[in-house]
């Protein structure tokens, strides 16, 4: 069955702005660190199954590794000689950054699924 791909940009766009994938007229967060279960706009499911959360964090920890993987490629003509100082600096961004990116991370993996597969739609009318 073929199906209209989403507009990449606008999926793009909505999952860096943690709007819904689909219909982009409300937020994915329900609260802080908290994913609702439902678009409060269009209804499209967000939590569709059990582990559907792995691809949130796969995104989180290799984002993560990257923004490491740059810091200290970025930071070596300054710290050649301090890298006791540069470890502890990575490892706090190794533990500050997933933090930070957490909603992040669920609004690429909801865009992705979205433009991939297509949010399902729930019957259950949302709030
Ligand atoms: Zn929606």
């Amino acid at each position: 069955v073929k199906r209209k791909l989403p507009n990449i940009k606008d999926t793009i766009l909505r999952s860096l702005m943690l709007r819904c994938p689909a219909c982009g007229k409300a937020s994915i967060v329900q609260r802080p660190f908290r994913i609702a279960e439902h678009c409060s706009s269009c209804g499209a499911h967000f939590k569709r199954e059990e582990g559907f959360f792995v691809g949130a964090i796969l995104i989180n920890v290799v984002i993560t590794e990257a923004v490491i993987v740059m810091v200290y490629l970025i930071s070596i003509p300054w710290l050649s000689f301090e890298s006791q100082k540069a470890i502890a600096g990575l490892f706090v961004i190794a533990l500050l950054f997933p933090v930070a990116f957490y909603h992040h991370s669920w609004g690429i993996w909801l865009g992705f699924d979205h433009f991939v597969e297509g949010l399902p739609h729930s019957r259950v009318p949302p709030r």
